[in-house]
Order: C-alpha cells, then structure tokens, then sequence
C-alpha cells in the first residue's frame, strides 16, 4: 500500500493583519494573488512529478490555510484541486479543508468550493462580541460570522468547524460563556478554542505593554478554559486534542497527520514540510517566494533533518496534545524503544502531582495536565533536550 500524506497550501493574504497576528501572512498584497497561484502550481508539480519528494504517495488530506484562503474565488480554488488531482492520487474520501475568515465569505464561492470538492469549512469566528472583534481588528462583525455559517450550511457543508479565541483584553469569564454558548447553538461539527497569545513584535504585544489593553489574569483565562471544557463536552463535543472539540467522527484528519508525527508536504510561502524525518520550510515573502519559483529556484530557506532524539521529542510532545496520547505502539516501531522507557523517570513526580495519568502503555495529560499544559510538557521532555 502506497504511504499516505497531508497537503497543505499556504495562502499568505489578508484583507487587514488582525493585531495579535504573527502568522506568514500579509496585508494589502492582495495584487499578487494571480502569480503566487502559478508559482504554487509549479511547487506542486516539483515535489509531486515522478521522483519529486512525495512521487507515489496518496494525498489523504488537503487543507488551505491562511493567511485568508477565502480571498480566492470559487474558480481558483477549483483550478487548484483539479490540478492537484492531475499531479498525484487524491484518494476518494480525502478531506479537504479551507479556512474561511467570515468577512470574505460568498454564497457564490461557498457553492463553488464545495463543488470543487472542498468538504470542510474552518471559519474563523474567534468570539461572538463585535466589541472585542473591534479590539482584535477583525474585519468582520458576529452577524457576519453567524450569515457565513448559514450560508455554507446552505452549501452542503456538513463538517463545519469555528475558531474561537479566549482571554481577550477586557474579556471576562460571564462574556467568555456567551461566546462558547453562541457558537454551540450555531451547531458546528467541531470547535477549536485557542487561548490569546501575546507574540512579540505584534501590535498587540506594545498595546498590552503600553497599558492600553488590559488582558485578565492568568487564573481567570484558566477558568474561560475550565468552562470550555465542561460547557462543550455537555454540549456532546468531544475534547480530542488541547484545544479541539468535535462530535464523533468530526475529528480534523488533516491535523491529527501533525500530531501523530506522520509525513506532510506544506507547499505556499512560509509553508513548512516534513517528510521521512526531513523538514524544511519555504520562504516568507509572497514576491520573492513568486520570484524564486519563477526562475526555477527552489523557494526553500531553511532544511534539516531531525535526528532520533529530536523526532521522539517531537512525537512525545505533539502526542501529548491527544486526549489519547501518543500511541506507544507506533512509537515503539519508530524508535526500536519504548515509550514508557524514555518518560518512565521524569514522568513519576508528574503521575503523582496528578497531571499524567499511565493508560496501556501511554502517558495522558489528565484535566489538570492539560491546563498546565506547557509547564508539564516542559518538565517531562527537558531531560530530553
Ligand atoms: S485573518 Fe488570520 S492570518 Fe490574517 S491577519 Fe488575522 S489572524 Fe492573521
């Protein structure tokens, strides 16, 4: 059986940067989008010809993020597929899913992605205020939000996924439930709640620094994600993963690739790959990214190949995002060594403190482990680096 893979199409644009955003993405370069199309079509065919990097494999997931991927239209996302599926075999049932930021959204180019095969929609919600869309510098209201979800309802979305965002300045645990109890009712098939964070270098972070925007303590954001946790599981969500809720069967498959460290092939300007323990990342800049595949260069920027040591962190870690945890039987295999055998010594005091809990043959973050999560993580894979 050929390998499986994940693809993923990097699509830097944005209609405005939104303040706390440090992703590859940029604003007001929106002219641009014609020729990155063309050089991530020739990206495409390098790494997927015959005796490219990933010749043979299945494409199982397809996903187009962003940056705002919902700026192209209905025919480009098209042309994309169609060429996608000319290059390499796209298995029947793959996933293929866009990110949607709801200030961009259609009815005509919902209609069309979805009959150009794209069957999950990830909008980007964030939170059900327009005061604090307003603070973050989103370009679209709550009523935006809630029209884009009815109309790729309308669609033939059954797999729809919304973002949503806590500890936002000025944001308090009573305004937080409102926006876990308004999405809920929209009744998407998955949520993912992200905590803010405050990057450097992002206008955010001078807001914050400068006292303009006051965020809540620490301990209330670890209430808004006690409360998610509670209020989505009663709501029948299942928490897979730290930050990911579906109902059964709604699981993002193109994520779960990440997380379970198996191969995936990011193509766009600062899209990042990872295949057979090889990673590299491509360059930032939409123009020199247009330039480079232009004239035949190759757009990558940075390569390396991740030695035992670092490829076990890496699955441990990612691993541990899994209500399930990693799983020891496929570590096993991986490594010729077993799971319990590398965490066995650091992972006692944490058992014991409550954060891990020890489930056939597998280490899992418990309620409390998930909430410290980065401090627990950080205990447990220290004496590995
Ligand atoms: S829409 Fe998304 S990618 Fe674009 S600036 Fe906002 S957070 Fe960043």
């Amino acid at each position: 059986m050929p390998e499986k893979i994940a693809l993923y199409l990097h699509i830097p644009f944005c209609q405005r940067k939104c303040v706390y955003c440090d992703f590859p993405s940029f604003a007001g370069k929106e002219g641009w989008i014609p020729d990155y199309l063309l050089a991530l079509n020739t990206e495409l065919q390098m790494a997927l010809r015959p005796q490219g990097t990933v010749d043979g494999r299945q494409i199982d997931t397809i996903f187009f993020g962003g940056g705002t991927p919902s700026l192209l239209s209905g025919e480009e996302v098209e042309l994309l597929l169609r060429k996608v599926r000319k290059m390499a075999v796209v298995l029947p049932d793959a996933e293929v899913s866009l990110e949607a930021n709801p200030g961009t959204v259609t009815r005509k180019k919902l209609e069309k992605w979805r009959a150009a095969g794209v069957n999950r929609l990830s909008l980007g919600a964030q939170c059900g205020e327009d005061r604090l869309l307003k603070v973050l510098g989103r370009i679209h209201s709550v009523r935006q939000a809630e029209a884009a979800f009815r109309l790729a309802r309308e669609a033939g979305f059954t797999h729809l996924n919304l973002d949503l965002i806590f500890g936002l300045p000025e944001q308090t645990l009573v305004n937080w439930e409102a926006t876990l109890k308004w999405a809920a009712d929209l009744g998407p098939e998955h949520l993912t709640c992200y905590g803010l964070q405050v990057e450097e270098g992002t206008p955010l972070a001078t807001l914050v620094a400068e006292g303009s925007l006051i965020l809540p303590a620490e301990e209330e954001t670890r209430a808004m994600y006690e409360t998610a946790m509670d209020h989505l599981s009663d709501r029948g969500y299942q928490q897979y993963e730290i930050a990911s809720f579906a109902r059964p069967g709604f699981e993002c498959r193109h994520n779960l690739y990440y997380w379970t460290y198996r191969d995936y092939l990011g193509v766009g300007a600062g899209a990042c790959s990872t295949i057979a323990s090889e990673r590299w990342t491509n360059i930032n800049l939409p123009e020199v990214y247009i330039r480079r595949l232009r004239e035949g260069e190759s757009p990558v920027v940075h390569r390396e190949r991740l030695d035992c040591r670092q490829g076990m962190v890496e699955m441990i870690m990612l691993g541990l995002r899994l209500s399930k945890g990693p799983n020891a039987q496929e570590f096993y295999e991986r490594w010729r060594v077993s799971l319990d055998s590398v965490l066995r010594e650091q992972a006692a005091p944490l058992l014991e403190a409550g954060f891990l809990k020890f489930n056939n043959g597998t280490y899992i973050l418990t309620r409390s482990g998930k909430i410290l999560s980065n401090l627990v993580l950080q205990r447990l894979l220290e004496p590995l680096l």
